[in-house]
């Protein structure tokens, strides 16, 4: 019955530390969001009492009558939202969701072919240390030298020789809309299954700011807390309502255990959000502001892969500034600019230190940023950079004058108040 402040300090205390980190810095990472107060309500609910393994109307537990309503509402206006037929909402995260998709398709030694996670696909996509590079036979395809984008002439071509029973599409750090419909093509020529993992993209294509993989798809994973601003957590989708059941039956038993009713019942609230009108100017705005962003970023003396972005995230290649990932991204933070050190294509650079860093704007929209201040947010970065470049151990004196900045700024759009 005691409030945590008062149950326990210690906790409150890292919590308190944690609001106002922040609260008090600019948020660029691209696969983080601000949830609204109702998202974060639903998952403090007496909901996380509960155990509730099975679908709703088909439990293992007794006292299911009304987690199942929560499960509903979730389900239902996720179809609504994505316009398709099947969805399980119940993966604890996305990497859950893309193990449930191989769990249920595939057998251990089947062929995987996934983009490769140095050119902006995902370690649950073939990667050598993940599970799916482990138990499958993964195959992996990147980008072209030239267009720094997808060669799909190149993927088919490794599709045809290697087979696979199942090829994925999407990733983590890709700027540039994909084609489904090739993929699509692709996978039919060689008898593979197709899985677009739109986590990065999903409130993009819940907006029609991305086009839709589920017209192409066989099935679709996300996560709900990037651009789709829910909960931590992940989603399946079909429009084939076989896979569907099979799919079903990989997340639990297969998988999982009791689902996290408290964080579907989060889902639900966000998936309301994300079905208004005010929702798709968000997306309209966080796509602008990563154009505007993308467009100082090269004014300043940056390149960016693929000359720009048409999503909610950007990939800058530091070289022309002679910097590297990891001092720019400490400088960033000392700064008061949180942000991640990222591989660009064909990096020459090692993973711990890498050529570029990944800047999204899903958070900071949220917060309220326009055009204006992600402007000033890219002048004040390539402050920042130009003072590594005079002093690369960092610049103390540029740094804290941006950091001030950084603070006026984030007080003018101040968070949860
Ligand atoms: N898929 C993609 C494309 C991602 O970017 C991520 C996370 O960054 C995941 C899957 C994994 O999601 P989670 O961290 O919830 O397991």
């Amino acid at each position: 019955t005691q409030d945590l402040s008062a149950a326990d300090p210690a906790l409150q205390a890292a919590v308190d530390e944690e609001f106002s980190r922040q609260d008090s810095q600019i948020e660029l990472i691209a696969s983080e969001n601000i949830v609204s107060k109702a998202v974060m309500q639903a998952q403090g609910t007496v909901l996380t009492n509960k155990y509730a393994e099975g679908y709703p109307g088909r439990r293992y537990y007794g006292g299911c009558e009304f987690v199942d309503k929560a499960e509903a509402l979730a389900i239902d206006r996720a179809k609504e939202l994505f316009g398709c037929a099947f969805i399980n909402v119940q993966p604890h995260s996305g990497a859950q969701a893309n193990g449930a998709v191989m769990l249920a398709l595939l057998q251990p030694g089947d062929t995987v072919l996934g983009m490769s996670l140095d050119a902006g696909g995902h370690l649950t996509h073939g990667a050598r240390p993940a599970l799916s590079g482990k138990w499958f036979n993964a195959v992996q395809y990147g980008v072209s030298p030239e267009t720094q984008r997808i060669d799909y002439d190149a993927v088919e071509q490794l599709a045809v020789e290697s087979q696979p029973k199942l090829i994925i599409a999407g990733g983590s750090a890709i700027p540039r809309q994909l084609d489904f419909k090739r993929f699509r093509a692709i996978a039919d020529r060689v008898g593979a299954y197709l899985m677009v993992d739109m986590a990065h993209i999903a409130g993009l294509v819940a907006t029609g700011a991305h086009p839709s993989p589920l017209p192409h798809a066989h099935v679709v994973t996300t996560t709900t807390h990037k651009t789709l601003r829910g909960p931590r957590g992940g989603m399946i989708l079909s429009n084939d309502l076989e896979i569907g059941k099979k799919i079903n039956s990989a997340v639990f038993p297969g998988l999982q255990g009791g689902p996290l009713m408290h964080v579907i019942a989060a889902k639900a609230v966000a998936f309301g959000e994300a079905l208004r009108p005010e929702f798709k100017s968000y997306i309209e705005r966080v796509v602008e502001n990563a154009r505007v962003l993308a467009e100082v970023m090269v004014e300043r003396g940056c390149d960016i892969v693929t000359g720009g972005t048409d999503t909610h995230l950007m990939l800058v290649d530091l070289r022309p500034k002679g910097l590297k990932g990891n001092q720019v991204e400490d400088a960033l933070e000392r700064a008061g600019i949180t942000c991640n050190k990222n591989g660009i294509p064909f990096d020459p650079e090692k993973p711990m230190v890498t050529s570029g860093i990944r800047l999204g704007t899903p958070a900071g929209t949220t917060r309220g940023f326009g055009t204006g201040e992600f402007r000033l947010i890219g002048n004040l970065i390539n402050d920042v950079l130009d003072g590594l470049v005079q002093q690369p151990e960092g610049n103390a004196e540029v740094e804290s004058r941006v950091r001030a900045e950084v603070n006026a700024l984030c007080a003018r759009f101040p968070l949860y108040r």
